[in-house]
């Protein structure tokens, strides 16, 4: 994967509360869940959503041949 990807950032939103959490797609795909900095929640990062989100980020530094 390219360096483009692994640090982009991406804005994880708590469904408990709705704070954003920034992390990097490199750091999302190391981890199973992720602790919401508003409410301490753990959050699973196993979402068909964010899975769709990174996928369609991988497809625009295909096309834009990052
Ligand atoms: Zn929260």
């Amino acid at each position: 994967m390219s360096d483009f990807l692994e640090y982009h950032i991406v804005d994880l939103e708590c469904p408990s509360c709705g704070a954003a959490t920034p992390k990097t797609i490199r750091w999302i795909r190391a981890h199973r869940v992720y602790t919401c900095k508003g409410c301490s929640a753990t959050v699973s990062l196993d979402s068909e959503e964010l899975r769709r989100r990174i996928r369609s980020l991988e497809d625009l530094a295909l096309r834009m041949g990052l």
